[in-house]
């Protein structure tokens, strides 16, 4: 499965750019005809911690982990240089902690509990094993601290930037997965950390909000809920579209970060625009009958909840001094300073 080839390791060999396609099974990495690439596969695999459910881990030509007894859960997410970071500026650990963290996210937004992960990483080919082992380190800090085992993955280099895609298994609750179609006309919205200027460092230092999700899924009724990677409107659009209803925010109640505010000094734009609009913040955003949204004011089983507004029969909807108004579901343009 992993796997390094340099150019110059691939022209010493005779293969030409488009060989490198095909040569992505484990078995190469037995040959010895590629010393950095063995090195680096001898390195993770002392790396790689046992795990309870792992049965093979990487090495081999697929792993082996012992199945759930629930639903399934699959999320995968590609990362690009230029796109989704910039690598020159952040470094290679940072990457693979947002990779790590990105997907996760998901697992947390259906309430579930990851339980193993696969990476694929394209190369640019002047990056070598230090970007490769940086990227890896980044990813096993979010894993480990999530009890996640990394249990397999492909690792190519080409003449592009740096792209990498990980795929989180999951496992949902007793309660089942919580979907994005669950919300009623009625039910009270809440989002789990302040938002907006993610842009300052957010997108890539956070904190997957999976334990918060288990923690309320067990304390009450999720209707429905989602992450916010697109921005608080645009994804609260997502679960009206689903719930076949709307919703209303109430403009003051937004908890808007710091750096939505530090931002606006010099965007142009308000931070409460910021905390609507901005996206990959990361937190979640959920619906539950106003009784357990009693109950969530009452004692949280988390900190940071803040309740934002509520559904309503249809429409996307803001209300600012007791004024409602249209909301625009404009999200985040994926679009770097
Ligand atoms: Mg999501």
């Amino acid at each position: 499965m992993w796997f390094i080839p340099s150019q110059d390791e691939l022209d010493s060999q005779g293969f030409r750019p488009v060989d490198i396609t095909y040569i992505t099974s484990a078995r190469i990495t037995t040959t010895k005809t590629m010393p950095g690439e063995f090195d680096f596969i001898h390195w993770l695999r002392a790396q790689t911690p046992t795990h309870s459910r792992v049965v093979i881990g990487p090495g081999d030509d697929c792993a082996a982990i012992r199945p759930p007894t629930r639903e399934l859960l699959v999320t995968t997410d590609m990362l690009m240089d230029g796109t989704d970071f910039h690598l020159a500026e952040v470094g290679p650990r940072r990457v693979g902690r947002k990779a790590m963290s990105a997907n996760l996210s998901d697992i947390a937004a259906m309430a579930g509990t990851p339980i193993g992960a696969v990476v694929s990483v394209a190369l640019p080919r002047a990056g070598g094993q230090t970007l490769a082992e940086g990227l890896y380190l980044g990813l096993r800090d979010i894993a480990d601290a999530f009890g996640v085992p990394i249990v397999g993955g492909d690792t190519n280099s080409w003449s592009g930037p740096l792209v990498i895609s990980v795929t989180v298994l999951g496992e949902a609750t007793e309660r089942g997965p919580v979907r994005r179609s669950g919300a009623k006309p009625g039910d009270w919205l809440f989002v789990t950390g302040p938002l907006g200027g993610s842009i300052l460092g957010h997108h890539l230092d956070f904190t997957p909000r999976v334990s918060e999700a288990l923690a309320l899924h067990a304390a009450i009724e999720l209707h429905a809920m989602i992450d916010i990677s697109d921005g608080l409107a645009a994804d609260l659009n997502h679960i009206c579209d689903e719930s076949r209803c709307g919703a209303v925010l109430v403009a003051e109640t937004i908890p808007i970060s710091p750096a939505a505010v530090e931002l606006s000094r010099t965007s142009g734009k308000s931070p409460l625009q910021h905390a609507l609009g901005d996206g990959e913040d990361f937190e979640l955003v959920f619906a539950v009958s106003s009784a357990d949204g009693e109950k969530l004011l009452r004692a949280a089983p988390v900190a940071g909840l803040t309740k934002i507004g509520e559904c309503v029969a249809q429409g996307l909807w803001i209300e600012e001094s007791g004024l409602r108004k249209p909301l625009e579901p404009t999200g985040w343009v994926h679009e770097l300073k």
